[in-house]
């Protein structure tokens, strides 16, 4: 028989169950169809099993240099299976956690594959949903008077260039690897790639990142990704810019070799395995929009900025959206179509004030315009830079790389953008993402006295010296 509810939303990663909390909170009838586990890629194949690797990689390295805390151990060895034994555990912890968090919101969890068919019995619009079952039961209808598309996004790859799972892998793979190889490409330098190569760089893996681009992490500050290059390369990273790696060439033996195109010359590169890192695509074929009015653009759903579809009780949410691909933002855009559908009047959310991170070591974050942005956009600009190697705790944890750079209107004050790269830096933006939230002018975030001895000082001395009054320097 079929169910009706309030809110049917299809997909339970981050963006998705976050949304049928909120619901739920509004006293919303919701369902949430998952033919995965709930949780989504943050969960099981991105944020958490990411980070929870780099945490091992960065205790490994850490710990064989623990004489410089004068700390003597015994020969410091790697365990890898044990390394991920571990992530696997506290994906698992979350989980359940999520699950819990079904129960306790009453919200109905449908395990299958969801499809939009047709005309609802409360509306003439599209928006009744079939659900194959995974358990292989009848098909489940459920009537819902809203929906909300959250089915994210999976990896892609290069036209031409296929992952094997074997050689050749996505970050999908290689989150699953149970051994280390000797040596890697990866190629794609963005945030994943990044974070991968920092990662196994620390596990003693022989890394090469070959990107596109003239430098990596190309949609950072220009400062920020030539820093980032540089710290790694002192660790061993090997780095091919302005690369166009050529899919026709991949030979694969006991090696994996493959071929690019740099500054005009064709240069062989030979790995035991190929990472390719080059972006995300959205999960929106057998969703059923050919039976809707929603329009897509280069794959991605197009919404208003409350995330209406052209099908206005159809939203959409998320990595399916496209934009910044990040989980805050797949949950915040979820909590946001939820309190519209629930008549709340949510405001739209502002995506300057919203924080990337990038948790390689060492680790980067920013929030706002980067340096050439704000001057693309015509701002007269002014920037204050703090380096890490003059801040007292950053030399006590034994990680002084790095700085914070503050870039402020020299007009009228406003902040356009805070970049920072150096010892958790992720844990630190949100001051900066806070200030943008409460349009607060660098004065205003220097006035505000930052704790002695703390890593946040840098942010207080930065803002300081945008108006060349840092006292540190
Ligand atoms: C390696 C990696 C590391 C990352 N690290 C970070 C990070 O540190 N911080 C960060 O903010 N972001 C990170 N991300 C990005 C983050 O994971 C995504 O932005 C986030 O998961 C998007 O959430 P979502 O709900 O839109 O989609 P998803 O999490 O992809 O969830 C979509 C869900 O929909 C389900 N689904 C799809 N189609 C259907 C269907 N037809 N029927 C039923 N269910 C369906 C899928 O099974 C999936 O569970 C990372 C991503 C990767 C790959």
């Amino acid at each position: 028989m079929a169910q009706e509810y309030d809110l049917v939303i299809l997909g339970g990663g981050t963006g998705g169950y976050v949304a049928a909390i909120r619901a739920s909170q509004l006293g919303l009838k919701t369902a949430i169809v998952e033919k995965g586990k709930l949780g989504g890629t943050c969960l099981h194949k991105g944020c958490i099993p990411s980070k929870a690797l780099l945490r091992s990689a960065e205790v490994y390295s850490t710990a064989k240099k623990s004489e410089e805390f004068g700390v003597t151990t015994g020969e410091v060895g790697l365990n890898f299976l044990k390394v991920q034994e571990r992530k696997d555990k506290i994906v698992e912890q979350l989980h359940n956690g999520v699950q819990f968090l079904m129960k306790k919101g009453k919200i109905d969890v449908y395990q299958g594959l969801g499809r939009i068919l047709g005309p609802s019995i409360f509306s003439p619009m599209p928006g009744t949903i079939s659900v194959e079952m995974n358990s292989g039961e009848e098909n489940e209808m459920l009537i819902p008077k809203n929906v909300i598309i959250a089915t994210g996004s999976r990896p892609r790859s290069l036209p031409g260039l296929e992952i094997d799972g074997q050689k050749v892998l996505t970050s999908d793979e290689a989150l699953q690897m149970t051994e280390l190889p000797k040596s890697i490409i990866i190629v794609g330098g963005g945030v994943i790639g990044i974070e991968w190569a920092s990662m196994l760089a620390d596990f003693g893996v022989e890394v090469t990142v070959i990107e596109y681009a003239d430098r990596i992490l190309p949609t950072e500050d220009k400062e920020i990704s030539k820093e980032m290059q540089r710290l790694l390369k002192k660790r061993g990273v090997t780095f091919v810019t302005s690369a166009k790696v050529l899919p026709e060439t991949l030979e694969k033996t006991d090696k994996a070799r493959i071929s690019a195109e740099v500054k005009n010359e064709v240069q062989a590169y030979e790995a035991e395995k190929i990472l390719v890192s080059v972006g995300r695509m959205a999960n929106t074929e057998g969703i059923g929009l050919q039976n809707t009015e929603i329009q897509t653009e280069k794959g991605y759903i197009q919404t208003n900025s409350f995330y209406q579809t052209k099908e206005s009780h159809i939203y959409a949410i998320g990595d399916v959206i496209g934009g910044l691909q990040l989980a805050h933002v797949a949950s915040h855009e979820g909590i946001t179509a939820v309190e519209h559908i629930a008549g709340k009047n949510p405001a739209p959310i502002d995506y300057t004030t919203i924080s990337k991170c990038i948790y390689s070591s060492p680790e980067a974050a920013s929030v706002g315009l980067t340096e050439e942005e704000a001057k693309e956009k015509g701002f007269k600009i002014k920037t204050g830079k703090f380096a890490f190697k003059v801040i007292g705790k950053a030399l006590v944890y034994g990680e002084s790389d790095g700085f914070v750079k503050i870039i402020a209107n020299e007009e009228n004050d406003d902040l356009l953008g805070v970049h920072m790269i150096g010892p958790h830096v992720t844990d630190m933006i949100s001051e900066a993402g806070l200030a943008k939230v409460l349009d607060a002018t660098p004065w205003e975030i220097g006035h505000t006295i930052h704790p002695h001895p703390t890593l946040s000082e840098a942010i207080g001395e930065a803002a300081q010296a945008v108006d060349g009054l840092a006292i540190h320097s």
